[in-house]
């Protein structure tokens, strides 16, 4: 597509799509400013829906990548799905990672201040 059928493309968006989220970042996307990875995934989804021309809801297309964090999608607050097995997992790498990192300091405190002569 050449610069300036995007940009006519723009102006299409602006005064004829529906208002909703990512109406504003497709438009500033299609003139060139740049977008946060947030921003683009709402402009994606506002494009991908033709601008929610039937309504603001979920595309309900589960395997899209882009999905769990839809503007429209109802369950995106709902977070992932974690099992205790997993949980416990991150947990106890958490504690070691701690501990570690306590071990190290104390590693560090009783050498005796060799740092500090420097
Ligand atoms: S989440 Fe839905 S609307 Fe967004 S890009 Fe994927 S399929 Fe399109």
């Amino acid at each position: 597509m050449k610069n300036e059928d995007v940009l006519k493309h723009a102006d299409d968006v602006e005064k004829n799509w529906m208002l909703a989220k990512g109406k504003n970042e497709l438009i500033k996307h299609l003139r060139g400013e740049r977008l946060s990875s947030t921003d683009a995934i709402k402009a994606k989804c506002y494009e991908c829906m033709g601008g929610y021309g039937d309504d603001k809801i979920d595309c309900g297309v589960t395997i899209c990548p882009l999905h769990p964090i839809m503007p429209y999608n109802e369950n995106k607050r709902a977070g992932r799905i974690v099992s205790e097995e997993t949980k416990k997992k991150a947990s106890d790498r958490f504690k070691e990672m701690w501990a570690k990192k306590k071990a190290g300091e104390e590693g560090k405190n009783g050498n005796g201040g060799a740092g500090d002569n420097e």
